[in-house]
């Protein structure tokens, strides 16, 4: 009899863990159209395509985030880790989650087992800027996608983890790698594509937007951002982006940087993709007068042709490497179809989503010493004296006038994506507060070889922070509070109904504050630096929240002065996944 049970048992658990295997991922196009409204499962980059990263649930709320614990949490394991700066999707009960070394998994949401995992073979010579990262996967139909180290783009069955399809975007040894979550949006000629970027901008590649149809990878269109270089349609060449030489001088423009590598959103209501764009190259600007478009600018592109519908530059002529490529954000207010977006450059940017009218900038950051302001038009106005000196004007010829520039290069705001909030109206931006001297030397021009003319020490701002999670009125600049963080902030932002923000810091502690007030709810240490994005989904009646945690990314390897004091912080790869006690979660209800 006792034996008995026990095999009664054993096969109880057997069956179990098979009903609980993973079914196959079905994504459907509204799906992902969908995703911000449907809180069974997340399958974009952004919460949405529009890149709000705002959930309707509500279980885990003010009065209840207090009460929330671990539910699983699973290593990524091995030898590699370093910055861990994905976000995961969430579909059918099963996690798809991207770590450093251009590897994935696929994890079953109820136990935190593993399901399967890929490792992309690296090839000797991979040139990844700033550190070797993942922001997270693409979903559609039964596959998962994501960019590479060496420059290519995987499709992989979400089943198994098998590779379906494979494309080089570029030549890896020349610079180029993908780091971004690619875009999955609609078109009516092509059905489906999967739209992406390039990293590469610190070594003289040029940036542009791709469309391939997901079934095999075959590219639809190119749009480089560089004025003077073709774009493709349908295997032949299109339109030129920009008039050659109109902004940029004599042969720079051809490789002037531009890189697309934060990838970008898509807004259904006026069919547009946002992408932004890097740093002109190099980063001495004194070599290329003129505004040289497109790059630090945002651009909205036609997901049918590819072609540039409006672009808004918001550092023309860079020379503090203020890329342009942070996220554009669509929302709604005064009737209006508005989109904001916070710049490395330190100012919090709405334009007209439909035209890219500009409305209004503010600054988000402390101390801004480049600009005294921008105008009605939307141009910096500039502090001619804040510009790193000309190195053909100095004594030596070599090492142009060192000047104290705020923000430093990594930005009042880097590539961590802020959150809106539908109920609050308020955008929380991760932001930084710290400077750099910097100094011009001159530069040529050499395949795969850092392409910058110019050099750097980040140095804090105040002696208390640098870290400053700020919720801000968009259209007023107003900031209604401020959470103050010792390291710099370097994660992502989630807002929920609960009148939650959600993010992480580096010391590891994932954080939940009041949305109104800032006041902090919550907070448990990861064991490892946070700079991954947050989400949450419902699973059987349950509130659940996700981060990656993973200490790394361009602070250690760039920060200068600041990343002294941040050697300390210990590397890691895990994904958290929390939720209430069940009990409290039902009373929640
Ligand atoms: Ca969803
Ligand atoms: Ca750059």
């Amino acid at each position: 009899m006792k034996s008995w049970k026990w095999y009664a048992t054993a096969s109880a658990i057997a069956l179990s863990a098979t009903f609980t295997a993973p079914v196959s991922a079905d994504v459907k196009m509204d799906d992902i159209l969908k995703d911000a409204s449907t809180v069974g499962d997340v399958v974009s980059y952004g919460l949405g395509t529009q890149g709000q990263r705002y959930s309707p649930l509500k279980q885990v709320n003010r009065d209840t985030a207090g009460r929330l614990v671990p539910a699983w949490a699973f290593s990524f394991g091995g030898e590699k880790q370093r910055g861990q700066e994905s976000q995961p999707l969430v579909k059918d009960g099963v996690m798809y989650v991207t770590g450093s070394y251009s590897r994935m998994w696929a994890v079953d949401v109820k136990t935190g087992r593993e399901i399967w995992q890929y490792d992309h073979r690296l090839p000797e010579g991979i040139l990844p800027c700033c550190d070797v990262i993942n922001r997270g996967a693409a979903i559609y139909g039964e596959n998962v996608f994501f960019g590479t180290l060496d420059a290519k783009i995987v499709a992989l069955n979400a089943k198994t983890g098998k590779v379906v399809w494979t494309k080089e975007i570029d030549d890896f040894k020349a610079g180029y790698s993908y780091t971004a979550a690619p875009l999955i949006v609609p078109s009516k000629a092509h059905g489906p594509i999967i739209v992406t970027g390039v990293s590469g901008g610190e070594f003289g590649v040029v940036g542009r937007v791709e469309a391939r149809k997901v079934d095999n990878g075959d590219l639809v269109w190119s749009r480089p951002t560089i004025e003077g270089h073709m774009g493709m349609l349908a295997g032949k060449e299109s339109t030129m982006t920009g008039k050659q030489n109109e902004s940029w001088p004599g042969d720079l423009w051809k490789t002037g940087g531009g890189a697309t590598w934060l990838g970008g959103t898509y807004d259904p209501d006026t069919n547009l993709l946002f992408f932004g764009t890097g740093n002109p190259a190099p980063w001495n600007s004194h070599m290329r007068p003129g505004d040289n478009k497109w790059s630090c600018a945002r651009i909205a592109l036609d997901p049918e042709t590819g072609e540039i519908k409006w672009g808004f530059q918001t550092t023309p002529n860079d020379g503090w490497d203020f890329d342009g490529v942070n996220e554009v954000v669509s929302f709604d207010a005064d009737g209006k179809k508005l989109a904001a977006t916070a710049d490395r450059n330190g100012f919090l940017y709405v334009l007209e989503r439909a035209t890219g009218k500009f409305v209004t900038a503010n600054p988000f950051v402390a101390k801004i010493s480049w600009a005294k302001g921008i105008d009605k038009t939307g141009r910096p106005i500039y502090v001619p004296e804040n510009r790193p000196g000309d190195p053909t004007k100095a004594a030596d010829g070599k090492k142009g006038s060192s000047i104290f520039a705020v923000p430093s290069f990594l930005g009042g705001k880097n590539w961590m994506p802020m959150a809106y909030s539908k109920d609050t109206k308020l955008f929380y931006v991760p932001s930084n507060e710290w400077g750099m001297d910097i100094w011009n030397e001159p530069v040529t021009y050499k395949k795969g070889a850092a392409y910058l003319g110019a050099g750097f020490t980040i140095k804090p701002v105040f002696d208390t922070h640098i870290g400053s999670l700020k919720a801000m009125e968009p259209l007023t600049g107003k900031t209604v509070w401020e959470y103050k963080n010792k390291a710099p902030l370097w994660g992502g932002v989630m807002t929920t109904a609960g009148g939650l923000v959600i993010f992480g810091t580096p010391e590891g502690e994932l954080k939940v504050l009041d949305d109104k007030t800032g006041k902090e709810l919550w907070s448990f240490n990861t064991g490892s630096g946070i700079v991954g994005s947050p989400i949450t989904w419902e699973q059987d009646g349950e509130q659940m929240i996700s981060i990656v945690s993973g200490w790394g990314g361009a602070v250690p390897l760039w920060g200068g002065e600041v990343a002294k004091s941040v050697a300390n912080l210990n590397q890691g790869g895990m994904v958290w996944t929390f939720k209430l006690p069940k009990q409290l979660a039902s009373k929640a209800k």
